[in-house]
């Protein structure tokens, strides 16, 4: 019996990269894939969101002379083409699968509503909701909260390249260790910046825990649902 009924699964944009300097790496996408498919099998309701980082950043957009808000719409369009890309390595692999967008741009995808995105959850379809919320100096993490709340799922795991959240930055300090369990308390009063603040706080308001856990270790989403002890769980 899996642990969470129904989840909210956020991919950074960085990680579909796999080893590339760029753009979304096959064997990685078919990986996610794969293990997406798991899930969904044994019954596993399973809502998405994508970064856009491996392909335009507003940020650095900005930093390189685009206005911001173009920049930023850059970096939402970024993430329907993973949402897309991932949306076909699912279909290739058997799992009824759709892309919802928070802008409408159809026939690319239908446009967000969280009626529709339930309806095909309760299916047993695969929801990719793609263009982050749809506004500019937003981040995917906070679509990943607004949609994992919206959707109603148990929790929201946020699959990274770090098997969770430690004191400090294990990888300059020796002695950082690593968290089981922490409170959004906790999380603000040791400044540990695992999201930007609002989507944690949007989390925290709202009472969806989130679980920091490393995707890139096949057989850790599958591993999550089975309630092993693995990554960092977030909770009030
Ligand atoms: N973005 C935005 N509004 C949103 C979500 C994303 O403007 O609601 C833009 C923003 O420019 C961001 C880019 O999309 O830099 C890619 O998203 P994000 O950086 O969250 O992706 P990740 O870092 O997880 O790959």
């Amino acid at each position: 019996m899996a642990k969470y009924k129904r989840i909210l699964l956020k991919l950074s944009g960085e990680s579909l990269m796999g080893d590339q300097q760029y753009g979304i790496d096959q064997i990685r996408l078919n990986d996610y894939a794969e293990q997406i498919a798991a899930l969904v099998k044994s019954g596993v309701e399973v809502g998405i969101v994508i970064g856009g980082g491996n392909i335009f950043r507003g940020l650095s957009g900005a930093a390189k002379g685009f206005d911001r808000v173009k920049g930023d719409q850059m970096g939402m369009l970024a993430t329907v083409i993973n949402s897309l890309a991932l949306n076909s390595a699912l279909i290739n692999g058997g799992v009824r699968s759709r892309v919802m967008t928070a802008i409408r741009m159809e026939p690319v995808g239908e446009y967000y509503s969280k009626e529709k995105a339930v309806d095909a959850l309760a299916k047993g379809e695969v929801v990719i909701i793609s263009g982050g919320t749809g506004n500019p100096y937003f981040t995917t993490d906070t679509a990943s909260a607004l949609r994992g709340i919206e959707i109603e799922a148990n929790v929201m795991l946020k699959g990274t390249r770090v098997d969770g959240i430690y004191s400090a930055d294990p990888e300059k300090d020796a002695s950082a260790t690593k968290f089981e369990s922490i409170t959004f308390d906790e999380i603000y009063a040791r400044n540990l910046r695992i999201m930007d603040l609002t989507a944690t706080t949007l989390c925290k308001e709202n009472n969806l825990p989130i679980l920091v856990f490393n995707m890139d270790q096949k057989g850790n989403l599958q591993r999550v649902m089975n309630g092993e002890p693995i990554g960092t769980i977030v909770h009030n």
